[in-house]
């Protein structure tokens, strides 16, 4: 199999000290699966003081990444047969599972992370895709640039120890992932569901699919509220009793957060 090629453009290059430290992306750096090639601003910056940033045309606050330095770091990329260059900034796409798996086929995947108040407009050229990774803004492109790199990664045929595992999780279909346990069998005071001990590997696949539509209508109603799955007979009933669970909290305050 070829290496998955990821080469980023960054201005903090040690940022990415961090993907060789996670066990499954270290493994396939070792594996030779991937290999990730930093490509460090400032070495393309302008002067004896390497300037990579100036102050916006305009006015206003903040300093904003110049064209030419990203441009030249972008030229000095070999670009592979299947490439892709994307784009992090906070007014992109939102990243979906699906896009993972959509990129996860190519040879090549080009990052440019931005930082400050963000870059230049006519560096948005160079981008194929434009990436969010979410409703809120970092203080650069660096972690946004890690999370697809170790998403994508895990998704490479010889990176998990288990590819079955990739096949029922969260975000795969439209479904949030079913309840997981392991031994004990009672931990303080709460026992593991009879069924999963059932030795019934049918009753168990039901069970898990019924569990994975109640919470994801628990959780997450907005990832089926179009499917075809709400037609089926099954998901109908689980709708009907939905309305009980609705009040389990996810735990996270979600819903006392005001509407802005
Ligand atoms: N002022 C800009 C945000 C700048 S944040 C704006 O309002 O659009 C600085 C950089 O961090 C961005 O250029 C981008 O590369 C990165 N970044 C911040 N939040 C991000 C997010 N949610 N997804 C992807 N990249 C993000």
């Amino acid at each position: 199999m070829d290496i998955f090629n990821f080469d980023v453009i960054t201005l903090f290059p040690k940022a990415f000290e961090l993907i060789n430290n996670s066990g499954v992306i270290t493994r396939a750096l070792d594996k030779n699966l991937i290999d990730v090639n930093l490509h460090d601003l400032r070495e393309y910056g302008e002067g004896s003081y390497r300037q990579v940033d100036d102050k916006p045309y305009g006015g206003g606050a903040g300093m904003v990444l110049k064209p030419e330095p990203i441009y030249k770091a972008y030229e000095s990329i070999k670009k592979l047969n299947k490439s892709r260059t994307l784009l992090m900034t906070p007014q992109g796409k939102v990243l979906k599972q699906k896009d993972l798996v959509r990129w996860s086929t190519l040879d090549q995947i080009i990052i440019i992370c931005g930082q400050y108040e963000g870059f230049d407009e006519r560096i948005r050229f160079l981008a194929d895709e434009e990436i969010s990774i979410g409703d809120y803004v970092l203080s650069g492109g660096e972690i946004p640039a890690i999370s697809i790199i170790n998403g994508l990664t895990r998704l490479l045929p010889g990176t998990l120890g288990d590819p079955d595992s990739l096949l029922d999780e969260s975000h795969n279909s439209s479904l949030l992932e079913y309840p997981h346990y392991t031994r004990p069998l009672i931990f303080k005071d709460m026992k593991v569901p009879d069924i999963l001990v059932s030795g019934n590997h049918e009753e168990i696949k039901s069970w898990r699919r019924q569990k994975s539509v109640e919470r994801t209508l628990e959780r997450r109603s907005d990832l089926i509220s179009n499917e075809d799955l709400k037609k089926s007979p099954q998901s109908k009933n689980t709708i009907k009793e939905s309305s009980q669970f609705m009040k389990v909290r996810i735990k996270n305050e979600q819903d006392n957060y005001p509407d802005w």
